[in-house]
């Protein structure tokens, strides 16, 4: 039995519990939706305002040297670099995750010429399929996305698999993929492997390097708290870079952008991967994200995070046991990521019902109710109050409402 004093108790000894207070986060919210929009970190917006006005402001155009714009996708690379196991000069933050997708699939299927297929799980996030797709129509001659069902992937890589792309944590269940195991597969038949990370960097330990990936994306504005359009990430291991190219080949990923070649060169490095002219005030608010983030201790992270979605899980079930919520997630912490999620018939509109309560989820379709754990900021505390308002919720069927049906544009 899990009681409000368990979790206060928790919370008096939790090492992380002062990072709260870097958190500009509004008063009577319980936010259970960092993986999808991380919240504000106080000094994200000091520092908004001050590149704004002296940098931007002020030093204007001068600030691409004085202030050292020019450099940064790199610098904030090297940083999440640190979050997922990569090395400095592996990780470079740039585009959209969509847009790094196209960039890297592209590059691996060309290191990989006369294998054809692009090989990933039918369900993954749908923006990994799109872009695949995308790029196939532009490869075309023989090139395919192939979808499989998630359990039937390793039988799946067969030597006409370029390349494998897959989410490592999915982002309706929570349920996390071994990434070495995986990558091995993947390896033995002579395929290159690409990560998605969106739900993994700034959730769970990551070890790009240790699991020997080729290529991974990953988001900004999720746990790493970036703010809303981050710029997303790319991993391309070190060993592939001398001949890794992208087509998306703008003059910022040119080796000499200010001499004004006539022709492409792509540059030495990470760099090569980037394409036009990089987000700033994206890429500082980012840089407050991780760097806020990396003064975390990964193993205070990881137990928070896990000891959390076991606490949710436990309470809802505990409280909210005979209302029809299904866990969806992984029962082993181990084989999933920060974050627990429910099935139920009703599932969009108990998640508008509990926003109406201050507690905010999200829905994913067909059924899901999801809720993240970001150990930062969260206390648990907010388990046991989050999980009453879902009792209340479920018992006096509040869901059962015309306005909570109502589909807003996101979800
Ligand atoms: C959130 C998410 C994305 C988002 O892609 P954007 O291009 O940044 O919008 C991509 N892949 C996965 C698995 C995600 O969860």
């Amino acid at each position: 039995m899990i009681t409000s004093e368990t979790l206060s108790a928790l919370d008096r000894e939790d090492p992380l519990g002062p990072f709260r207070g870097q958190f500009d986060l509004p008063e009577g919210i319980i936010y259970l939706d960092g993986n999808s929009l991380g919240p504000l970190p106080c000094r994200t917006l000091a520092r908004l305002i001050d590149v704004t006005r002296e940098e931007w402001g002020q030093s204007l155009i001068t600030s691409w040297n004085k202030h050292g714009w020019i450099g940064l996708p790199q610098r904030v690379g090297d940083k999440i670099a640190r979050v997922v196991g990569a090395a400095p000069g592996e990780v470079v933050a740039a585009d959209s995750t969509s847009v790094n997708l196209f960039k890297l699939l592209a590059a691996a299927c060309a290191l990989r010429p006369g294998r054809k297929v692009i090989l990933t799980e039918s369900g993954n996030f749908p923006t990994d399929i799109y872009m695949a797709e995308g790029l196939v129509s532009v490869l075309g001659a023989g090139y395919e996305v192939r979808t499989v069902e998630r359990e039937d992937v390793a039988a799946a890589i067969t030597d006409d698999v370029a390349v494998v792309m897959l989410t490592h944590v999915d982002y309706r269940t929570g349920a996390m993929l071994d990434m070495t195991s995986v990558t091995a597969s993947a390896h033995a038949v002579g395929a290159l492997m690409l990560w998605d990370l969106a739900h993994s960097a700034g959730a769970v330990p990551v070890d790009l390097n240790g699991a020997h990936a080729d290529f991974a994306v990953g988001c900004g504005y999720k746990y790493l708290n970036g703010g809303p359009g981050a710029p997303a990430f790319l991993f391309v291991a070190a060993r592939h870079q001398e001949v890794a190219r992208q087509p998306l080949s703008g003059w910022m990923g040119h080796a000499a952008p200010f001499d004004f070649e006539q022709r492409y060169r792509p540059a030495e490095g990470i760099t090569r991967h980037l394409a036009g002219t990089p987000a700033i005030l994206g890429l500082v608010a980012l840089e407050e994200g991780v760097d806020l983030y990396l003064e975390a201790d990964p193993e205070d992270l990881r137990r928070k995070s896990v000891l959390m979605t076991e606490c949710f899980a436990a309470l809802v079930a505990q409280e909210c046991g005979d209302h029809g919520l299904t866990l969806a997630s992984p029962g082993d912490p181990g084989k999933r990521g920060s974050q627990v999620c429910f099935r139920h018939e009703e599932g969009y509109a108990i998640i508008q019902a509990l926003i109406a309560r201050g507690v905010i989820g999200d829905f994913r379709t067909p059924d899901i109710l999801r809720f993240g754990f970001a150990p930062l900021y969260l206390r648990y505390q907010d388990l046991w109050n989050a999980v009453i308002h879902l009792r209340s919720v479920m018992r006096k069927r509040e869901w059962d409402s015309p306005e909570f049906r109502i589909k807003a544009a996101v979800t």
